[in-house]
């Protein structure tokens, strides 16, 4: 058996200040008192089918472990129902935190590839889940509809606007396809 003196010690990364600060600003004035009563934890549908565990995001959040927190794959199971931020005793606001965490993790390179081909999806079509032509417009058509709807799939000038947003504020950058080659 190992003894406990034979384990190597624990070593924390230096917290990020930056990040715990940009924390501070966005869960409320009370977020530093979260005593980890788990209210959220307790009440998140996400997490109760999941790993998910709302709770551990304010602390490592909190102590500056912006690595940890940007990385997990569950920051993204949230579904922002806000049943936290409703029900924290202390007033602290979970989801704007993980909101707030998220935005830092795409910037870092750090999305689920459905997340990105969704986004995809939205510069090519205008939609996130788009019109498919081939089945739609006969089905449109047989109950007396026009065949395509008055959206962004009937104007490709929609499309180019939203591209153009894209392209000006970098987003079709932080969506695109990486080469794996770069990794
Ligand atoms: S409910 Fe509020 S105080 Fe309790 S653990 Fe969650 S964030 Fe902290
Ligand atoms: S907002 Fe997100 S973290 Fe909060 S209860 Fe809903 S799913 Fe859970």
């Amino acid at each position: 058996m190992t003894s406990a003196e034979e384990k190597p010690p624990i070593v924390l990364d230096e917290p990020d200040r930056e990040f715990v600060e940009m924390i501070k600003r966005t869960g409320g004035p009370n977020i530093q008192s979260c005593y980890q009563c788990g209210t959220c934890s307790g009440s998140c549908p996400a997490g109760a089918r999941t790993n998910f565990l709302v709770r551990g995001i304010i602390r490592k959040a909190l102590l500056g472990m912006k690595q940890e927190c940007i990385s997990a794959p569950e920051l993204w199971y949230c579904t922002t129902c806000y049943t936290c931020t409703d029900r924290c005793p202390q007033d602290v606001k979970p989801t704007d935190v993980i909101k707030a965490i998220r935005n830092i993790a795409v910037q870092e390179g750090y999305m689920l590839q459905n997340h990105q081909k969704v986004a995809q999806k939205v510069l090519e079509t205008g939609h996130a889940v788009p019109l498919d032509k081939e089945s739609w417009q006969k089905l449109r058509e047989k109950v007396g509809l026009e065949p395509i709807p008055p959206n962004a799939s009937r104007f490709p000038e929609a499309i180019a606007d939203v591209v153009k947003i894209a392209k000006k504020t970098h987003f079709d950058k932080l969506v695109e396809d990486k080469d794996e080659d770069e990794e």
